[in-house]
């Protein structure tokens, strides 16, 4: 966003300068590790997006379990971020621990099928409600088959997505609405096509655009997080859900729900608390606890046109499935997880926590005035700095404030607690208690008392 400062964000520049101090100061070990580039790798890091977070340096992390993590230097954090989600239900849970020991016995991959193989199709169908799945190894993974099976499916090239969206490292996903016109993002190194000519992006919740892109019916398919959480966070207006599926049905257009981060909703994600019907169903991150995994599933109807779809090809490669995708260990962590640990009584800690932080957050926000408001799903939440709520991407874009942001993600972080950077978002694991949502809640009520005392 450009454009001058507000006082409240030119108090926040202030802030994250004094705190980037403190934060320095108790990490020497960090930030010796991390001070002349890791060795050996591109850009000093395991992955690049390690340099992306606010603090001023990347913190080393020696162990994390539950939700605390702890770094070199001793110091202990509460941890909202969880890995962005990888770690949703905690660090290092129990049951996926001890599947993956047994399994270190046993052989981790054989691409073959393992003795967990029933169960964990049993488990995925039970839970998400469709019949006939896969597994993958990463949500980008699962997203790139599932749009691949629309298109087979259906006969048709393009594809649907909603303004802001994230779908993983899909380049056909990773367009943006600029005047009216799907252009590649602009930040997308070396791709080998135009995803504009192939992808259709509209406005989320605007209805009369989605009508009128499905009118041609020639899209495949819609792929859409049911909560834009992405880009801030996006809130479906009422009855969006529903006019998304009819359009789609009437249209002939196959409906994927991403729900690697809408997960956090409750049992089953949002599909499943929010009755939605999707055609083509994707969930990575956490889904096995941490161990990279995805899934994706499938109707009866859609499940039958692939198989007519690839009776009618030769055999060989199909460009869906990757080598480890599958595996024993997989199977094993997915059975541990999904049985035991996103179990609907986990989901019921996450969301009384959740909900308490929000109530927290807002009486904050509520008692210096501030024109924000917190968007809440299940066990994720996040700070909105604007008083109405999001309704599409522009929206979000207006409303983002990096100097916010940064301050509020490290002044959090110098009392202890870690949330999620870029757009802080606050997630809860099963292992917070209500300390630590009461903890963070007095934290955020401190760091904001600060900048609001600074705007004055
Ligand atoms: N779908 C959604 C909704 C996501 O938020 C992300 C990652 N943030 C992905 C897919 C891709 O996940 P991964 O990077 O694990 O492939």
């Amino acid at each position: 966003r450009t454009g001058p400062l507000s006082p409240i964000e030119s108090a926040a520049v202030r802030l994250y300068e004094r705190e980037a101090k403190v934060y320095l100061d108790r990490r020497p070990s960090s930030a010796k590790a991390v001070a002349s580039d890791l060795p050996g790798f591109l850009d000093g890091m395991p992955l690049h997006w390690m340099l992306d977070w606010p603090m001023p340096a990347p913190l080393v992390v020696e162990r994390a379990k539950g939700a605390t993590l702890t770094d070199i230097d001793g110091n202990r954090l509460t941890d909202f971020c969880l890995g962005d989600t990888g770690a949703m239900f905690g660090h290092a849970p129990g049951p996926v621990a001890r599947a993956l020991a047994g399994r270190g016995d046993l052989g981790l991959t054989t691409m073959l099928p393992s003795t967990d193989a029933p169960v964990v199709g049993a488990l995925l169908a039970a839970i998400f409600g469709l019949p006939h799945w896969q597994v993958a190894t990463t949500a980008s993974d699962a997203n790139r088959f599932a749009l691949r099976a629309a298109r087979a499916v259906t006969g048709r090239r393009k594809i649907l997505v909603f303004d802001g969206c994230y779908h993983g490292a899909v380049d056909e996903t990773l367009v943006d609405l600029v005047e009216g016109r799907t252009v590649p993002r602009s930040s997308l190194l070396g791709s080998a096509f135009d995803a504009g000519q192939t992808t259709v992006a509209v406005p989320f919740n605007d209805l009369a655009a989605l009508e009128a892109a499905l009118a041609g019916r020639d899209i495949a398919c819609v792929i859409a997080e049911p909560v834009m959480t992405n880009c801030s966070m996006i809130q479906p207006q009422p009855g969006f859900h529903a006019a998304l599926r009819r359009l789609t049905r009437e249209t002939g257009t196959l409906l994927i729900i991403d729900e690697t981060h809408t997960i956090s909703t409750g049992y089953g994600g949002y599909t499943r608390v929010h009755g939605l019907e999707p055609d083509l169903f994707v969930v990575g991150k956490p889904v096995a606890g941490g161990v990279p995994t995805s899934v994706w599933g499938m109707s009866d109807a859609v499940a039958a046109a692939l198989e007519k779809a690839r009776a009618d090809r030769p055999a060989g490669h199909s460009g869906m499935g990757t080598t480890l995708s599958g595996s024993a260990l997989q199977l094993a962590c997915l059975r541990a997880c999904l049985g035991e640990v996103m179990t609907p009584e986990a989901y019921v800690r996450m969301e009384t926590h959740a909900a308490a932080i929000a109530e927290g957050f807002s009486a904050t926000i509520h008692e210096h005035r501030l024109p924000w408001h917190v968007s809440r799903v299940g066990a994720r939440l996040e700070v909105v700095f604007r008083a109405e709520p999001l309704v599409n991407a522009e929206d979000a874009h207006a409303a983002a404030s990096a100097e916010l942001e940064r301050a509020l993600h490290l002044g959090l972080l110098n009392r202890g607690f870690l949330v999620t950077p870029f757009h802080n978002m606050v997630l809860v694991c099963p292992a917070i208690t209500g300390e630590n949502a009461a903890g963070l809640t007095a934290a955020f009520d401190e760091v904001v008392s600060l900048l609001a005392a600074g705007a004055d």
